[in-house]
């Protein structure tokens, strides 16, 4: 088992990262004083691990409850988070109880942000089992959608711990195996070259969680995640790092059928051809024989036209993380040295169209 430690502002965490930890739930959480248990998953993971994650703590002498939610962003919702809220009255759910979040980003952002607010707080833990989860379960950001707005209503509120069982990868679809991998590419951009050089050896043909080694890289992407939250967990400084491929990813994302990663990608791509022109083509970032890559992995790359850059603008400038109208890029001055530039939109729209062509 591979295991990490996260410093938070007000506690310390653990990662534990192994195949099967589903099914030893007894003994991970033996020592803790929990009095109940309440499992928030989606149907999908529910059919998947459901079952299992409740043999493992029928072990325990816990009370256990499940409320499962519908798969998918729209269950980010006022209306789903009072349903819960109001599921954990009814079953007389006290502080001492532990919210455990089983399933994706959706679930993890949802679960947590319950759990931050029920009676003012009560444990939580975060068992991720997307690939995606490796970046949004760690780092303590929980939040919910308001109509069209995403993650604007929310708190940064670490779990107790997060409980990574890598063998619920295997059943993830090829769409969000690409989704997820993005977030270790980009990790790998802003603070690892090392690690992006082994992503391209070990997945050159396919995105492949069962493969040999899997574990150890995804752990290297986490412990990227991890290192920058820790030294700047609200979000003031170089966390913004973080959001290298966002600005427009975000913004594709919004507007078309993509995932989040997929749009991340093509974002990151953006900036990386950003990056060139601004810093010079010196050191060359947007490489051919990364897109053949990407390509192989079935990256869609296509995913916006001329006719897309106005409304894509106007979603930029709704970011929350925008300031006076100048819209915020991670760049790159080489692979591992990212900064933030500021840029005002007409030169962005430029470089759009330079960059589809
Ligand atoms: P998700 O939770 O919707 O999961 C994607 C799909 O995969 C769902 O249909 C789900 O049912 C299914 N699924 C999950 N695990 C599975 C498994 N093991 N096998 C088969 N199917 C499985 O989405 P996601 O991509 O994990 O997360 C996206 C969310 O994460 C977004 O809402 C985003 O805002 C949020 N996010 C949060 C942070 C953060 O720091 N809090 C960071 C990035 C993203
Ligand atoms: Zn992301």
């Amino acid at each position: 088992m591979k295991t990490l430690t996260v410093k938070a502002s007000h506690k310390t965490y653990s990662i534990l990262l192994d195949k099967g930890l589903r099914h030893h739930l007894d003994v991970i959480l033996k020592d803790q004083q929990y009095s109940q248990v309440v499992i928030i998953t989606d149907e999908q993971v529910a059919h998947h691990y459901l079952e299992e994650v409740l043999a493992s703590l029928y072990k325990t002498s816990l009370n256990v409850h499940y409320y499962i939610i519908k798969p998918g962003e729209q269950s980010k919702s006022f209306t789903v988070y009072e349903d819960i809220q109001r599921y954990l009255l009814s079953q007389h759910v006290d502080r001492n109880s532990a919210i455990l979040a089983l399933g994706g980003g959706v679930v993890g952002d949802l679960a947590g942000f319950v759990a931050a607010t029920y009676m003012r707080g009560v444990p939580f833990i975060q068992m991720p089992t997307t690939l995606l989860a490796h970046d949004s379960s760690i780092g303590g950001k929980v939040a919910i959608n308001l109509v069209n707005t995403k993650n604007i209503i929310g708190s940064f509120y670490p779990p107790d711990m997060v409980l990574y069982d890598t063998e619920t990868l295997y059943t993830l679809n090829k769409q969000e195996l690409r989704s997820g991998f993005a977030e270790m590419v980009k990790h790998g951009f802003i603070a690892d070259a090392k690690l992006l050089e082994q992503l391209k050896q070990m997945m050159a043909f396919s995105i492949n969680p069962i493969i040999d080694g899997f574990d150890e890289l995804l752990l290297r992407s986490i412990r990227i995640k991890q290192e920058i939250v820790e030294k700047d967990e609200s979000e003031s400084g170089i966390r913004k790092h973080l959001n290298f491929g966002h600005t427009l990813g975000h913004a594709i994302e919004a507007i078309k059928p993509y995932t989040h990663g997929e749009s991340v990608m093509y974002g990151i791509l953006f900036n990386l051809f950003l990056s060139e022109q601004i810093n010079g083509t010196e050191n060359r970032l947007l490489t051919d024989s990364l897109i053949d890559w990407l390509r192989q992995l079935d990256y869609p790359l296509s995913l916006i036209s001329d006719n897309d850059v106005d409304v894509l603008i106007e979603k930029m400038l709704n970011d929350k993380k925008t300031i006076n109208q100048n819209i915020h890029f991670i760049l790159l001055k080489e692979i591992g040295k990212p900064y933030i530039q500021s840029m005002p939109t007409p030169k962005i729209k430029q470089y759009l169209y330079d960059f589809m062509e």
